[in-house]
């Protein structure tokens, strides 16, 4: 390239300037976010597919804008390597379907309830305002979400910036609206005060609040035949502290439906995906009860653990543990290798969250059974993957039986992480960590689906490239 005209930057980027000295870069061909510096960017707006560096670096001085040659030439090949400037072989390239979440069953829906959604009867949570959720998490709101939020009231902690910017939360969709996070505070929500509560909260009250955060972690699920489902996202960092004596859920009824005026819920199709065939919502959801009650009867042996894959996946969880866990220890090495989705960061920094993460990858890998948990661990997970069952986790991933699977895998991950001595604050963790691919952090769901059935995913990228 030393000699050669620099091609200039490809003319269906999308940008975004952040107010850190950086530039956010979408590449909507290839599904990648990039962030460079700004000055970097500002030196590629000169690229013309032209000029070569010698004679870029003539003009830009004669400019005054002194730049070296060999800056021009490094901006160039690093722009070069990551396929951001206007070449043949960035155009030949494959999307990094990767980088995109598979598409999930579940939709967001306008329609609007007319009976209050229902709980399960034993469903217990309650905040602990530790403020976890308002960090990493990113907040999209919407304009009139935005308007509710008087930027006067938060001079102290703004100063003259806004409290909303626009970014690029995945890799497959343009930027949307969100609420400004502190980068160099684990992405904490900028109107996260240090008691861990909120200050939108504390000086608007709890309606000013963009609905997202009104409602987490409750989550309505209209489904066919039967009442609305009320439900909990199962990424709060407290669940563990209320499951056995907190307050029903049901008592936040009433609450969440004065929320879902002004926002979506979400809704099943009354057929759903199960291990490739097209089935009645009802058959799939009680084949799901089903697998509750021989979790909650069993307990989590690895005899009963054994028994359930043979009655309900045929043997696939025990086929796939071992490639499972040697996909997700190679996934975490490679991720940190390599450019990760936008959303929630990499998932190799989610495994480090757990002292046992990578050990209980390896557990899987080497197919050693399952250990004994302490019962109180044993209860907060079979309860969690109840809330999981009733939430339609399976219905995140585009087949909700291998959802179902991965979810299978991810338990038995989840107890080599606590261990037989584990505490109920590293289950809770765990449990995050290991179901996130599944339930939450989807974009990592792609080697899960790998080590279960290696053609679905391929069946699966396809879909998403076309
Ligand atoms: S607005 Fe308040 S509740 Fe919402 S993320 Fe920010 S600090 Fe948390």
């Amino acid at each position: 390239m030393a000699n050669e005209p620099i091609p200039r930057l490809r003319t269906d980027l999308e940008v975004q300037p952040s107010d850190d000295g950086t530039v956010d870069v979408r590449d909507p061909h290839l599904l990648q976010v990039f962030t460079i510096p700004v000055e970097d960017y500002e030196l590629a707006q000169n690229f013309d597919g032209k000029r070569t560096a010698d004679e870029l670096h003539a003009q830009l001085k004669s400019a005054d804008r002194g730049t070296s040659r060999h800056r021009i030439q490094q901006v160039a090949e690093e722009l070069q390597d990551i396929f951001l400037l206007d070449t043949a072989e960035a155009w030949r390239q494959e999307p990094v379907v990767e980088n995109t979440a598979p598409w999930p069953q579940i939709s967001s829906t306008n329609r609007k309830l007319r009976v209050l959604p229902v709980a399960q009867s034993d469903a217990r949570w309650a905040c602990h305002a530790c403020g976890a959720c308002c960090h990493g998490l990113a907040v999209e709101i919407t304009e009139e979400e935005e308007d509710r939020i008087d930027p006067s009231l938060y001079r102290d902690i703004l100063g003259d910036r806004h409290f909303a910017v626009d970014a690029f939360i995945d890799p497959d969709q343009p930027a949307v609206r969100v609420l400004r996070q502190r980068p160099d505070e684990n992405e904490a929500c900028v109107f996260l005060m240090d008691d861990g509560l909120c200050a939108v909260h504390a000086r608007q009250g709890m309606e000013a609040k963009p609905d997202a955060c009104q409602i987490f972690p409750h989550v309505v699920l209209q489904v066919p035949g039967q009442k609305p489902r009320l439900t909990l996202r199962l990424n709060c960092e407290t669940m563990h502290e209320t499951f056995e004596a907190g307050p029903q859920v049901q008592g936040d009824a009433t609450s969440v439906m004065r929320i879902l005026e002004t926002s979506p819920s979400h809704e099943v199709p009354p057929t759903t995906r199960f291990f490739g065939k097209e089935l009645p919502f009802a058959e799939v959801d009680a084949k799901l009860d089903r697998l509750y009650a021989l979790l909650y009867e069993g307990g989590l042996t690895a005899e009963n653990l054994a028994r359930i894959d043979r009655l309900l996946f045929r043997g696939r969880v025990g086929r796939a543990r071992a490639r499972y866990g040697a996909r997700m220890l190679d996934y975490i090495d490679e991720e940190d290798q390599s450019p990760v989705p936008v959303e929630g960061g990499g998932y190799s920094a989610q495994v480090r969250r757990l002292r046992r993460g990578k050990e209980a990858f390896r557990a899987m890998r080497d197919d050693r059974p399952v250990p004994r948990v302490p019962p109180r661990v044993e209860k907060f997970f079979v309860g969690q993957i109840r809330n999981a069952l009733y939430g339609c986790g399976p219905w995140s991933l585009p087949d909700a039986g291998f959802a179902s699977v991965a979810l299978m895998l991810a338990l038995e991950a989840m107890i080599h992480a606590v261990g037989p001595k584990g505490r109920l604050k590293t289950a809770n963790t765990a449990f995050i960590v290991m179901s996130g691919p599944i339930l939450e952090m989807t974009a990592h769901a792609w080697p899960v689906l790998e080590a279960i059935d290696p053609r679905h995913a391929r069946w699966l990228r396809l879909r998403e490239e076309i």
